[in-house]
């Protein structure tokens, strides 16, 4: 069996670790007599799956007692909605930074419901960096400040938060979730969908402090309403049980490796190996300003369309997949989340210098 090298943006790689943990657990969880996938979601063997897998995320992140852990459904775009309707209350205002297209549709989705503003925009250079803003630049009477803090798309990070004065800062980190320390308590909220470093698809994480729920408007759908999932531990319904059982096993994996600081220096490692490459080659570049570059999203280019459609095919063959790059920018794209080895990106690189040497 030949395994490729994934560098899909999402759904993306897991760890080979856990998927044959998985296959080895399929037809009996741990003397269960059942898979994960057939229990009920209020037995007690289930019961030791959610709230391990929210005990080692609350390890791992460092997160607050003061913090609610929401298992959701619906994915990170299902939250553009929830975000204003559960917090778009005090004053309907909410202030966004639009560094990329994921941030535009938060900030789209929540003028739905209030006085939704782009305090700063990188779309005069196709997204390819971090606009800088200041403490003053925000509304004092928004109700939060809504950043997307990697930007999968176009392969930026926040590596220094936005100041937002006394207005909370919430966060998409849906590309960029456990991939190194954060500081949680900078923010009101966190979110993202767990299908491009923390899961298969399905399952939704949100980060939320207490004390901002429990505001949400009158026609919030119940399904919506952060604080009903969190006075219902997540299990008002029926949850993405399987999802949230592999979650816990890529949280053991984690932990087992290290915890976020040792992920943290091997994704440095990683992102490092096809940077350093990119900064030397004469015929592929990076888009992004150096300051600016995501460990996980990495988009690079050559000088024409064509040659980019032969290294992709080339590629494509050769076992190193979904490198294409998104629409909106062309050329390539290699997403090297936290499942990544260190080993696809030594052969990824490999790879590109040997087709440069023989296309130069
Ligand atoms: C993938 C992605 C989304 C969309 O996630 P869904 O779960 O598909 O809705 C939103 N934000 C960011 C930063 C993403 O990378």
């Amino acid at each position: 069996m030949a395994r490729v090298y994934n560098f899909s943006a999402g759904p993306s790689m897991l760890p080979e670790e856990v998927l044959k943990k998985a296959a080895a657990e399929m037809l009996d969880y741990e003397g269960s007599g059942q898979s994960v996938m057939e229990m009920s979601h209020r037995s007690k063997v289930y019961d030791g799956i959610i709230k391990g897998a929210e005990a080692l995320l609350r390890e791992l992140m460092n997160i607050p007692d003061n913090y609610k852990v929401l298992f959701l459904q619906g994915g990170a775009s299902t939250q553009f909605a929830a975000i204003p309707l559960n917090f778009m209350n005090g004053n309907k205002k909410a202030d966004f930074i639009i560094t990329g297209q994921w941030a535009k549709k938060a900030y789209e989705e929540a003028a739905k419901y209030g006085e939704a503003r782009a305090v700063a925009s990188s779309k005069d250079k196709t997204f390819s960096y971090i606009p800088k803003t200041t403490a003053a630049d925000f509304d004092k009477d928004a109700d939060y400040v809504h950043i997307c803090l990697n930007n999968t798309i176009y392969g930026t990070i926040y590596h220094e938060l936005p100041d937002t004065g006394n207005v909370p800062l919430f966060a998409d980190i849906s590309s960029c979730f456990l991939s190194e320390p954060l500081d949680v308590t900078r923010f009101g909220l966190l979110f993202g969908g767990a299908q491009k470093n923390v899961a298969p698809a399905g399952l939704t994480i949100v980060i939320v402090r207490e004390d901002l729920l429990g505001n949400a408007r009158d026609i919030t759908p119940t399904m919506l309403n952060y604080k009903i999932m969190a006075d219902n531990d997540s299990l008002y319904n029926t949850p993405p049980c399987y999802t949230i059982y592999i979650c816990k096993l890529v949280l053991e994996w984690i932990k087992q490796l290290g915890g976020l600081e040792a992920m943290r220096e091997r994704n440095i490692k990683k992102a490092n190996l096809l940077y350093d490459y990119l900064d030397n080659s004469k015929m592929f570049r990076g888009t992004v300003v150096k300051e600016d570059r995501s460990l996980m999203n990495v988009p690079f280019v050559t000088d024409s369309d064509e040659l980019n459609d032969k290294f992709v095919k080339e590629a494509t063959a050769a076992g190193f997949v979904n490198l294409k790059g998104h629409r909106t920018v062309g050329g390539m794209r290699a997403s090297i989340y936290n499942a990544m080895p260190v080993e696809g990106v030594e052969k990824l690189v490999e790879f590109m210098r040997e087709f440069e040497k023989n296309n130069g």
